[in-house]
């Protein structure tokens, strides 16, 4: 059978449905959908996300039978509208849009009232009895059709300011200005007939070409141009964030127009079933009288409120569709609860109003944000749409990072000054240098500086800069404004239709409320309330919030009924561990014990000043003079961290940097050294100099340090043991897991153990206690343990993955100076991602599975967990679920996120 390329859908049918997305994309899958589910949708005809695959494969040309496919899917629709397309008495217009699987907002092109034009102005005017909407639908198809498919799709790169869509907007706006009128609709019959035949020579000139003037040209122009635009820059930076695969194409969606612009019984808006930004279940959107596709998005003017509880102080002058048209709102909040209940989520509908008939565009899973999505997957669970795996499943582990972002600190924010109030679009709170493009906010995000990205109207090609930005605000735009969805997507603070702004993008200045601020100044938002402020202020840590922490407990217990592995922390501080297991970490993973030396707190300057001491000592005995005072101090802090945790494990590393990184550089702090140690500054310079290795990150490091100077493995169990039974004897539990860095072999292993061994010994005479309760183990981080884990395992009690040096000695990139060459691999595709950010699994994770299993058929109950970054991110934490690790070990903040993502691969994910 030949390959069918094209679906119909419409008239109560539909050839394709729901589940149909890798093939339709996700808003043609739906729309089918939506006619078998007899909701009014125009009908239409989606070509395949197959084709596209088929057009970038075959050199940008189409299958042999489209063309005829494509005519046969448009009589159909012809019958179905009862219009004909081309036809100069009874004109079908259509519209063409993209549709991927996975909604890309705005990322990709649209043309709307495809098929008018000379031959069938005429008939279209005389059947509406309205020349003014056709004009006004005309001169929207030139300036759409002329940038999307003459200009962008034919691979025209004009300079800044001289592209057709902004000179034909200029054009658009001096007439508005000459006319004195406030918004598109006050212009007349007249004035766009004159307009359109200016614009037409304006597109002769600029593009060379005329205006195709057949409607056929039209149709196939804007399926073409769709194609081009899946690999157009914007599409293919919001993929490389998103990590949607290239090869998934894109569908386009061929559809029979109807008009929002036909007069006051018109209109046009977007919706969510609930609201977004909050999850709260109530109707939320937004919409405009008398308008047509995009202007809603675009922020051209300020949407209407939807209904009362869409109501904020930029709308709430304006009419409700509630209020102003009651019965559709009626039938259209009838819709929002079909469509719930049949896709049992939160649905983006977007819907036009033709002269008081209600049409259904667009309805697809909606975006949300962090908050939002806790609280609709509780919601939906209570009220009994969907079970509690569903629910576990709707929150994207990730998202629950936005929950614990930082917000403005509120007493510096009381203090602060307000200048301007937008739309809360993005909630929490960011602070930055002002930039005023894309381009900027990537080039300084990139030099270590946290920006907010200031535009006076968003546009779809900003989103890397968007990415790179802490915050986000607009002059102009709504709710549903594409940078509101797109941050709302990603979880980052942003600010729109702060109307009060007066952005100069080209002199980089930003005038509000008597104030000029430049590129480089600081402002904060807070995007929960939708305020800007001038200045810099503090970021303080949202989960003081008791009705937020409270949800996202409630969450996180709910996952982890399905969570089979453990989640532990990687923290350094008794602080760290007591914020961790608040987050519901269930043991210490990693207790880097030279943290200790960094914390800049009193306990930490002694110790580093006698670990300075221990590492100019010119022999055992000054070296072992050192040990014995900072011995208490490492005791001090191991023991506080141990009882923090109270019984559950805490695994303590043994030393593992190279020691000439504590050598001290400042003039005082040598001096102060030289006057501890006695010895002269010349000495010192002599000893830094021995130390100085040319390749320190595989050098005298971890283990090694152990097995040169067994006194300094010696002090540190010594304090970890006495802690333990100090603890057991006064009535608590303590479970410390002794944990050898860097090895490479297991004689490496034993040799640590019998020290061990011996200190157990001498502990347990000097406690006066039979046995003290640990556990003896390892990193595994050079390849070689991996190889030899079998024998490993003949020692090891436990291991831990440190894939922080695993990657780094698997690939043979030094992790501390991939910022060179990293980025280009990502970007010219040879690395999906930064392997030290996500787990090479193909590559790193052949070394992991392999360890494991020669590990484990030495030591069936060997325990194994992961302590390096990878441990709480979400890919890289689902693999360790599948490759049967005991646990992982991540940074406090991300213990939900390695939580929620170790429950969902329980689930199968
Ligand atoms: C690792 O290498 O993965 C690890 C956790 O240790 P560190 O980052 O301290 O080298
Ligand atoms: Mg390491």
């Amino acid at each position: 059978m030949a390959e069918k390329w094209v679906y119909s859908f419409g008239g109560g049918t539909g050839e394709g449905d729901a589940k149909m997305k890798n093939l339709l994309g996700g808003k043609g899958a739906n729309l089918a959908e939506m006619a078998v589910l007899q909701i009014p949708v125009p009908a239409g005809f989606t070509i395949t996300t197959e084709v596209c695959t088929y057009y970038y494969k075959n050199d940008k040309t189409y299958p042999q039978s489209l063309q005829a496919d494509v005519l046969a899917a448009l009589g159909k629709v012809e019958q179905i509208m009862g219009m004909k397309f081309g036809d100069p008495a009874n004109p079908l217009l259509v519209s063409v849009r993209s549709g991927a699987r996975s909604s890309m907002p705005g990322m990709m092109e649209t043309v709307l009232n495809v098929g008018l034009c000379t031959s069938t102005i005429p008939g279209l005017v005389k059947k509406t009895g309205n020349p003014r909407f056709v004009y006004d639908a005309y001169r929207r198809l030139i300036m759409m059709y002329s940038d999307v498919v003459m200009e962008k799709a034919a691979g025209i790169e004009p300079a800044e300011g001289k592209g057709i869509r902004v000179q034909l907007d200029r054009m658009l706006h001096e007439l508005k200005d000459k006319r004195g009128a406030k918004s598109d609709a006050d212009l007349g019959e007249d004035d766009l007939k004159d307009l359109v035949a200016r614009f037409k020579v304006r597109v002769r000139e600029v593009l060379g070409k005329e205006f195709p003037d057949d409607p056929l040209e039209q149709l196939w122009g804007g399926i073409g141009a769709v194609f081009s635009s899946w690999n157009g820059k914007r599409a293919v930076d919001y993929r490389r964030i998103e990590r949607i695969p290239d090869e998934w194409g894109t569908a386009v969606n061929v559809q029979a127009m109807v008009f929002g612009n036909m007069g006051d019984s018109s209109a046009t808006g977007v919706a969510f079933t609930r609201n977004p930004a909050t999850g709260d279940n109530r109707f939320y959107g937004e919409w405009l009288p008398n308008a047509q596709g995009e202007d809603v998005v675009a922020g051209i003017r300020t949407p209407n409120p939807l209904n009362d509880a869409t109501k904020n102080a930029q709308n709430e002058h304006l009419p409700s569709l509630e209020a102003a048209m009651a019965d559709t709102y009626k039938q259209l909040d009838g819709i929002r609860l079909k469509l719930e209940n049949h896709f049992k989520d939160m649905q983006d509908i977007e819907f036009t109003i033709q002269e008081g008939r209600l049409w259904m565009l667009q309805c697809r899973n909606g975006k949300r944000n962090g908050p939002a999505a806790v609280r609709m997957a509780l919601d939906m669970l209570k009220e009994g749409l969907i079970d509690d795996k569903t629910a576990v499943r709707r929150v994207a582990p990730n998202q629950l990072d936005e929950l614990l972002h930082p917000i403005l600190d509120p007493k510096g924010e009381q203090k602060a000054h307000a200048i301007a109030k937008g739309l809360p679009a993005g909630p929490g709170g960011a602070t930055g240098h002002i930039v005023f493009t894309a381009a900027d906010a990537v080039a300084w995000a990139k030099q270590g500086k946290a920006v907010i990205l200031v535009r006076e109207e968003t546009n779809p090609e900003d989103v890397d800069g968007m990415w790179s930005s802490k915050g986000i605000l607009t002059a102009r735009g709504g709710m549903t404004s594409h940078a509101a969805l797109v941050a709302r997507g990603w979880g980052k603070c942003c600010i729109v239709g702060c109307g009060a702004l007066h952005v100069d993008a080209h002199a980089k200045t930003l005038k509000v409320d008597g104030t000029t601020l430049k590129e480089g100044d600081f402002i904060s938002l807070n995007g929960t309330k939708g305020n800007v402020y001038e200045g810099q202020i503090a970021m303080v840590d949202p989960t003081s919030d008791p009705e937020l922490s409270n949800q996202i407990e409630t969450f996180l217990s709910l996952a982890d009924k399905f969570r089979t592995i453990g989640v532990r922390t990687n923290a350094d501080t008794p602080q760290d561990a007591a914020k961790a297991r608040a987050f519901g970490a269930q043991g210490i993973g990693l207790f880097r014990t030279e943290h200790m030396f960094y914390g800049g707190g009193e306990n930490s300057t002694k110790a580093l000043l006698q670990l300075r001491r221990m590492i100019v000592a010119r022999n055992e005995s000054e070296r072992r003079a050192a040990l014995a005072e900072l011995f208490p101090l490492v005791k001090e802090d191991i023991k506080a961290t141990l009882a923090a945790m109270d019984g559950l494990p805490v695994t303590i590393r043994l030393l593992d940097p190279p020691l000439h990184e504590f050598v001290p550089q400042g003039d005082a702090e040598r001096k102060r050294l030289v006057e501890v140690a006695g010895i002269t500054l010349a000495d010192l310079d002599k000893r830094a100099e021995a130390l100085h290795e040319v390749n320190p990150m595989m050098g005298h490091r971890g283990v090694r340090l152990g097995v040169t100077f067994p006194e300094i493995s010696e002090m540190q169990i010594r304090a970890i043991l006495e802690s333990a039974a100090e603890l057991t004897k006064a009535g608590k539990k303590a479970l410390p897991e002794i944990m050898v860095p860097v090895v490479g072999t297991v004689l490496e292993l034993d040799h640590q153990r019998a020290i061990v061994d011996r200190i157990h010994a001498e502990v347990c005479k000097t406690c006066g206690v039979d046995k003290v309760e640990f556990l003896y183990g390892t990193m595994i981080e050079i390849p070689r343990a991996c190889l030899t884990a079998d024998k490993i395992a003949q020692t090891a009690e436990f291991f831990s993955f440190g894939t922080n040096d695993l990657t780094q000695m698997g690939f043979g990139f030094s992790r501390d100076d991939i910022g060179g060459f990293v980025p280009d691999y990502v970007e010219k595709k040879i690395l999906p991602a930064d392997p030290f950010q996500i787990l090479d699994q193909e590559g790193i994770g052949q070394l992991i599975q392999m360890a494991i299993e020669k590990g484990r058929k030495t030591n069936p109950k060997l325990k194994i967990g992961i302590c390096g970054e990878h441990g709480g991110e979400p890919s890289s934490v689902m693999f360790c679920h599948r490759v049967g690790m005991n646990y992982v070990s991540c940074s406090p903040f991300r213990v939900p996120i390695a939580r929620l993502a170790a429950a969902q691969a329980a689930l199968g994910d």
